[in-house]
Parts: C-alpha cells; sequence; structure tokens
C-alpha cells in the first residue's frame, strides 16, 4: 500500500508532532550521500542556519543538531553549567520544572520560582528580588508552555538578566519558535532553544540552539564533550568536520520549513497564529468550555487548553474525537486528564482546520 500520507485523521490538531506537508516530505525524499563528503551539505545546512537566524532574530550562530528537541534542552545545560552553579529556573509549567530537575541532575545548585501552571510571568519583583540576592549564572524560562498552552512573555526577565549581568538566559522556545515572535537578541537570550517538530511542520529529526558570544565563551571553558554537545560546533562549519555524520534528511525538511515561513513573510505567518488562536478561545467559551488559562495569564498563539468538560474523562473524549476524524492532545503531569489541547501550530493554524476542528468538538460535547 502506498504510504505517502499516513496521517489516517483528516483533522490533525495535536500540539507536536504537527502533520508534515507534503513539499515538506518532497524535500527530504531523496537518496542523499554522504554529508561529511559533500559541500552541498554544508551549504545547505549555512543556509539553514541562515533561515533559522530570521526566524529567531538573532545574528548568533544557530547549531542545528540531530534529533528532536529534548537534545537541544540537554546539550545547552550540559554545555554551560558545572557543579555548584547556580541556577534560577522560572518555572510555570511541565517543562519550565522539567529543566530545573534536569539542571539539578548535572548538579547545578537550583533554585526554583514556580508558580501555578494556569498563570505565566507577569510580574517581575520576585525574580529581580532572586536575581538580586540568588545572583545566579542562568536563568532558566519557558516561552510556550505547551502541556498547559500559555506564552510566558518574556522581553523584561531578559531585562533584569541585563541589568543585572547574569551571564546565561536560557529559553525554550520549542513550541513558539516560527509561529510568534521570539527575539532572541533583543530579550538578551544567550541559548535560545528550537525542535523541528512543532511550529515548523518537520519531522522530529532536528533542534537548534541560537548561541550567544557569552554562551560560547563559556562553552569553552566549560568543555563537555558529549554527544549532545555545543562545544563541536564552534567551528564544525569552518573546518566542515561535524561531530556525527548530520542528518541532510533532517536539514533539507528544515530548510523547506524555514522557508515555507519566511516566503509567507514572519508577521502574515504571527497574524496567522493569532487570529485561529484567538478564533479558537473565543468559540470554545462560547460552546461552554472553560480554557484553562488563568485570565490574567497570556494564552499562546500556538495551542490552546481547555478543560475536559465533567461528563466525559480523557479516553472517552479521545475516542469521540477520533471517530469524527479529530485528534487532539491530552496533557502531562499534574493535567493529565484534566485538560485537551488543541495544536494550531504552523500547518495546523489555518481557519478552515480549525473550523472543522470546533464542529466536531461542539457535536461531541453539546450534542452526545
Ligand atoms: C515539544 C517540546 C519540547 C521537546 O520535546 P520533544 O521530546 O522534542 O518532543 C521541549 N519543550 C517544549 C516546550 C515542547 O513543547
Amino acid at each position: 500500500m502506498a504510504q505517502k500520507h499516513m496521517n489516517q485523521y483528516p483533522i490533525p490538531m495535536v500540539p507536536g508532532p504537527t502533520t508534515v506537508p507534503q513539499i515538506i516530505l518532497d524535500a527530504m525524499n531523496h537518496d542523499y550521500p554522504s554529508p561529511d563528503l559533500e559541500k552541498e551539505f554544508l551549504e545547505l545546512y549555512n543556509q539553514t542556519e541562515n533561515l533559522l537566524q530570521v526566524l529567531y532574530e538573532t545574528k548568533n550562530r544557530v547549531v542545528i543538531h540531530t534529533g528532536e528537541g529534548m537534545i537541544a534542552l540537554w546539550g545547552a545545560l550540559k554545555s554551560t553549567l558545572l557543579p555548584g552553579d547556580r541556577v534560577l529556573a522560572l518555572a510555570s509549567g511541565v517543562f519550565g520544572y522539567g529543566i530545573a530537575e534536569m539542571a539539578a541532575s548535572l548538579g547545578a545548585e537550583v533554585k526554583i520560582y514556580g508558580i501555578e501552571y494556569d498563570q505565566t510571568f507577569e510580574d517581575l519583583d520576585e525574580i529581580e528580588r532572586l536575581i538580586k540576592t540568588f545572583r545566579p549564572k542562568m536563568i532558566t524560562a519557558v516561552h510556550c508552555e505547551t502541556p498547559s498552552g500559555t506564552l510566558n512573555p518574556l522581553e523584561n526577565i531578559g531585562l533584569l538578566k541585563r541589568q543585572y549581568e547574569v551571564p546565561l538566559f536560557y529559553v525554550d522556545a520549542v513550541a513558539s519558535l516560527g509561529g510568534t515572535a521570539v527575539k532572541t537578541d533583543e530579550w538578551g537570550i544567550d541559548l535560545c532553544l528550537g525542535g523541528s517538530q512543532k511550529v515548523l511542520s518537520a519531522p522530529p529529526l532536528a533542534a537548534f540552539v541560537a548561541v550567544s558570544q557569552t554562551a560560547w565563551e563559556i562553552i569553552k571553558q566549560v568543555g563537555y564533550v558529549g554527544y549532545d554537545a555545543l562545544l563541536p560546533f564552534w567551528d564544525a562549519q569552518e573546518k566542515f568536520y561535524f561531530p556525527y555524520t548530520p542528518n541532510w534528511h533532517g536539514v533539507a525538511a528544515v530548510h523547506q520549513a524555514a522557508k515555507l515561513i519566511l516566503d509567507e513573510g514572519l508577521d502574515e505567518v504571527f497574524k496567522r497564529h493569532e487570529m485561529v488562536a484567538e478564533y479558537c478561545r473565543k468559540e470554545l467559551q462560547s460552546m461552554g468550555l472553560r480554557l484553562f488559562p488563568a485570565e490574567n495569564a497570556t494564552p499562546s498563539p500556538t495551542v490552546t487548553a481547555v478543560y475536559i468538560p465533567r461528563k466525559f474523562n480523557w479516553e472517552e473524549l479521545d475516542r469521540r474525537f477520533r471517530g469524527m476524524g479529530l485528534v487532539v492532545g491530552g496533557s502531562y503531569g499534574p493535567l493529565a486528564g484534566k485538560i485537551f489541547r488543541l495544536g494550531h501550530m504552523g500547518r495546523q493554524a489555518k481557519m478552515e482546520l480549525m473550523e472543522k476542528a470546533l464542529r466536531v468538538i461542539n457535536e461531541v460535547v453539546n450534542h452526545s
């Protein structure tokens, strides 16, 4: 049987991995020769880095790892932290708390500033106090907390980082990059993490890190050399010597994905996400559903989280949605079984698709 398009759900709304359009599948569909030998690969890698720099709004180098988001999350921590280093972890969800645990597992002295999962970091007083008293080497934050559908504003945290000369600002932008502004340089982000399978709508084959000059200096001091290390990427392009066989298919997919976004225009793409997200929130509420993020929190333009209505459990709701061609995300950690999520990111941020999804949700929730 032809396996050209395996996605059997006509209404794919999972917040990652997202559905992959044919044009990106086509970019991967080649018998590529050895990327270690062919200059053509190096050119593609360099061009892809340049496109990602535009998405990241940065002049910093962007490392492209083989793998998916987690390799970037781990690699950036291991490459810059030594046991005893102080890390201030801003946590408002599964990934924020998870990054704190990851840093602690590396021996860092981690102070968690945690808030409820339905909140976002709007108030800076406590962050400022902690920076002043704890004097961290690194602040970690998550831009879009995918499991709770929230978006943490980062601009002012970046200002505090500058004001108090915190060396490193580490930001997980895996689920926001390409769907909403990620102003890496303006916000003072030193390690900005992205992945291929969320907004870029490519398969889970690549992860990226935009690395600042300060971060490179620290990376050289730390000297970490594992598989996920950033250090070898310092001069990998110049020497045309990558630390492992690069994934030509993955880089080709990311190149095509980034090009799709930039051909449409960054502002246009951001507007499209904002429009679909707003429509989604408004319609869900008018169906009588309750959004998960609190009134005073910032909802993400890439994913909407909503409480599961009392008359269903998650398995039953998921089964009914799938029966009508819709597949959505559940959630994780303390939110598992409590909320479901619509991933309107990348190629899934389309009004027609959202209308179809909402029709199914209304049918299941209010007419069954
Ligand atoms: C998806 C995601 C990641 C990376 O997870 P994967 O294992 O690559 O799927 C990291 N952070 C956030 C916020 C994410 O949404």
